[in-house]
Formats: C-alpha cells, sequence, structure tokens
C-alpha cells in the first residue's frame, strides 16, 4: 500500500492525501494550500488565476495538482489534462475548513465525498450566509456518522468526532488489509468537548494502529509564543467575562463565527457581565442550526440578553436578494440609535466588515477584543491589518484587547495523541516541523509533497 500527499506534507494545511491499497484508491481530505498562489499572484491587487476557464491557470503554476482520473469534465474543460473516467473511489473529508475542504468543488460528480453529518449542515449554513463566496462540493455528497464504519472496497474506515474551532471535526480509523490507520484530522484538547478526542485516541488504541498520521501545526512553531501558554476555550470565557466588566463602555468583539465554541463563550460571557450581545443575523441564523452540534448555544428568539443588530441603509438591493434567511432577525432588531442610548450595557459581536458601525455609533470609549489568530501577532502579512486596526481604535478612543486560543492542540497534546493510539509508526502532516516528531515517537516516516512512500 502506499500514501501520496499532494499537499499536507511538511506544511500547515492544504491537506490532500492519497492513500492506495490493493483495490482502493482515497483522499484523505482535499484541501486548498494556505501559500496557493504565493509568488505568482500574491503581488498583485488585479490579477487572479481566471476561474471561469476552471484548473487551466491552476495547473500552469502547480497550484493544482494535474491527477488523470479525478477532475470533473467542466473543471478541465480549458487545460491539457483530458477528462478520464474517475480512477479513485472516494474523499473522506474530515471537516469543512477550507485547508481541507476547499478543492473538493472541481473533482469528478461521479467520485463520492464523505462528509460528516454535522459537517454537512454547517456547511449548507455558512454557504447560505455567504452565498457570494460559497464553499462547495461536488453534488456527490455521502453523509457519515461518528462511530458508524462504511466499506470501500478493500478498506473499512470508522469515523470518530475529535475537538477543534469548527463544529463537525472528525478523524478515521481505517482498516485495510495490510494494517490499520488512524487519521487525526484537525484536533485540540482544551475546547469545550476534549472527551471526543479522547474518543479517537480509545478506538484507535481498541483497533490497534500500525500507521498514525497526525496533524502537528503547534509542534514547534515560531508563532506560538504567547499561544503556548495553556488556554483553554473555557479560560477564553472567563477572560472575556473580566474584560466586557471592566470596560469603560461598549466591548465590541472580533472573531469568525465558525467558530462555534467561541460563539458560545461569548455569550456565556456577555450574560455572566449581565449585558446584552448585539449580533447580526448571520451570527444569529448559525447559532440557531448549529443548535444540535454545540451543547449550550444560546436560544435566540425572545431571548434577553441577546438582541440582533440591524446595519443601516448600505446593504445594496441586488444583495438583499440573497439574505432571504435574515428577514425574520431583523424584525425586532435594534439599529446605531439604540446602541448610542446603552453603551455601557452592550457587547457587540463586529466583523471586520462591520467596524463602519463605529462611525454611526461612536463609541467614545470602550474596549475593542480581537479573538482570532494566533499568527495576528508575529504574522507579517498582518501588519497592515494591524496597524489599520489599531488606528480605528485610537480614532473612536477604544482600547484594544487580544483573547484566544488555538484550534489545534499543543506540542504536549499531540505526544498525548502519539502515546495513547500506540501507533508502530508515525507519519506527521499539518506541520512546518515533521523533523520535531522524532523526538516524540522512535518510528517516523517524512513525507514531501508529491512523493509516494510505500508502507
Ligand atoms: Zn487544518
Ligand atoms: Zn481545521
Amino acid at each position: 500500500m502506499k500514501i501520496l500527499p499532494y499537499g499536507g506534507a511538511g506544511e500547515i494545511g492544504g491537506n490532500k492525501i492519497l492513500l492506495e491499497t490493493a483495490k482502493a484508491r482515497v483522499f484523505l481530505d482535499f484541501g486548498v494550500p494556505f501559500d496557493r498562489g504565493e509568488g505568482i499572484y500574491s503581488g498583485f491587487d488585479f490579477l487572479d488565476p481566471r476561474d471561469k476557464l476552471g484548473l487551466r491557470d491552476y495547473f500552469e503554476f502547480g497550484m493544482e495538482p494535474e491527477i488523470p482520473g479525478l477532475y470533473s469534465e467542466e473543471a478541465l474543460k480549458y487545460s491539457k489534462l483530458k477528462y478520464k473516467a474517475p480512477e479513485f473511489d472516494a474523499l473522506l473529508i474530515s471537516h469543512i475548513h477550507c485547508d481541507h475542504f476547499g478543492d473538493v468543488v472541481d473533482v469528478d460528480p461521479k467520485i463520492p465525498v464523505y462528509l460528516g453529518h454535522g459537517a454537512k449542515k454547517l456547511n449548507d449554513t455558512f454557504n447560505t450566509i455567504y452565498y457570494s463566496f460559497k464553499s462547495e462540493d461536488n453534488g456527490n455528497v455521502v453523509e457519515y456518522q461518528s462511530g458508524k464504519s462504511f466499506k470501500i472496497k478493500d478498506i473499512e474506515v470508522t469515523p470518530m468526532h475529535v475537538d477543534h474551532s469548527i463544529p463537525g471535526a472528525y478523524g478515521f480509523i481505517i482498516k485495510t488489509p495490510e494494517g490499520n490507520i488512524a487519521y487525526t484530522g484537525d484536533y485540540r484538547f482544551h475546547g469545550f468537548k476534549p472527551e471526543m478526542t479522547e474518543d479517537f485516541i480509545r478506538l484507535a488504541k481498541k483497533t490497534g494502529i500500525d500507521w498514525l498520521i497526525t496533524e502537528g501545526t503547534r509542534v514547534k512553531t515560531s508563532t506560538d509564543v504567547d499561544f503556548r501558554k495553556k488556554i483553554t476555550e473555557q479560560d477564553v470565557e472567563d477572560q472575556f467575562c473580566d474584560t466586557i466588566k471592566k470596560s469603560k463602555g461598549i466591548t465590541c468583539m472580533q472573531f469568525s463565527f465558525r467558530n462555534v465554541d467561541r460563539v458560545r463563550s461569548l455569550y456565556n460571557a456577555t450574560k455572566r457581565a449581565g449585558k446584552v450581545l448585539l449580533c447580526n443575523p448571520g451570527f444569529a441564523y448559525t447559532v440557531d442550526n448549529a443548535g444540535q452540534l454545540v451543547s449550550g448555544l444560546p436560544e435566540i428568539k425572545g431571548n434577553k440578553n441577546l438582541k440582533i443588530y440591524k446595519k443601516d441603509g448600505d446593504i445594496p438591493d441586488d444583495e438583499k436578494r440573497h439574505l432571504k434567511y435574515a428577514a425574520p432577525y431583523e424584525k425586532d432588531a435594534v439599529d446605531y440609535k439604540w446602541v448610542k442610548k446603552n453603551l455601557n450595557d452592550v457587547v457587540m459581536f463586529m466583523s471586520a466588515s462591520e467596524l463602519s458601525q463605529l462611525i454611526d455609533i461612536q463609541p467614545g470609549k470602550g474596549t475593542f477584543v480581537y479573538s482570532m489568530s494566533e499568527h495576528y501577532i508575529e504574522g507579517e502579512e498582518h501588519e497592515d491589518y494591524k496597524a489599520c486596526l489599531e488606528n480605528w481604535l485610537a480614532h473612536f478612543g477604544m482600547d484594544f484587547e487580544q483573547i484566544h486560543c488555538s484550534g489545534h492542540s499543543d506540542m504536549e497534546g499531540v505526544q498525548h495523541m502519539i502515546d495513547g493510539c500506540a501507533p508502530k509508526t508515525v507519519i506527521p502532516v499539518h506541520t512546518q516541523n515533521p523533523e520535531e516528531f522524532k523526538k516524540m515517537h522512535g518510528n517516523v516516516i517524512l513525507m514531501e509533497r508529491g512523493k509516494a512512500v510505500k508502507i
């Protein structure tokens, strides 16, 4: 049997790992690499690959691997690679983050895409909200459930949930005629449900694992300095609460509501601080749809601790047509005038594109909490963003705070994953430091993008 990483080897994200047994050919994830187009398109503001021409421009610069028998006729229409009937049996998707799922749209719809039940529901929800940049599948999704095995030719796959910064995340235990594989996807132990990742380890141990393919995002990365401190999602909630209580006026919170655990932390903290949470209709729609996936999310309707904020007059008509989901939430919504009168009593969720609301609200003072990426502090590419945000906050007299915990396990957690699964061999992926794994296990296989490894 062999493993061939078309992405995810020696890099964080972009997992696209082909597993080939005597009979089956399946991909473990099919994501977009974070460095796609770097050095080719990254320097130009108005030049992008021509998506209308399918994969043509992507193949030209090696931004997508040219693999026969994988892509749809439509994706190949303008490329030199000719369409061929499918030569692959399935794509197994661990979760819907772009670096695991983003390239599925180009795959031949004759090839089934296995997606977790929760992940599918969440993806449909986000596609309704972000209609203009949908994250699409290939139209042939087969839903799986945690703990329920299925067969693909000579392999048997058991998905098992793990804790990550998006709900509906799973790893896979794969039995093959030549031995058993555990593929972790992305995981952590410090969210609200660390026991889910422990369930994965327990199943792996019980099955007996020959090869553990594990992520290692935070295995010795330079961007990890501040977050090496042990901060859990519960700590984030507590720090949110303290900050809200101390704030001299409005508290604004910025993060992606795809991180539904963070939504829960924000709501709990706001309620504990005795304030009202203001959110946009997309946030509310996500909470209503993710209720079955994450326990402890608030009720939206009739909740005295939560109100919907409606932006004023800046939504173009053609956009409104796509925002039907928002209408029921906007009925009892409040606007900036209401916020101005209640500055000391509100906590406001504020995406980057909603910063303009500060012009209407004129907060005068208060606190702005950035709760997103650990890369913010050190990442060079974010320096411009940071500088602009600082100018905005200085302009409106607001203090800046950063409160965050990572979606990925720290190094100790990865060691715990390795020790718990007790595999014969470890294969690191989704890490920039695969060499480090040699200190964590006696038998490590290092992979390179595009190079097959026999196992
Ligand atoms: Zn990832
Ligand atoms: Zn992820």
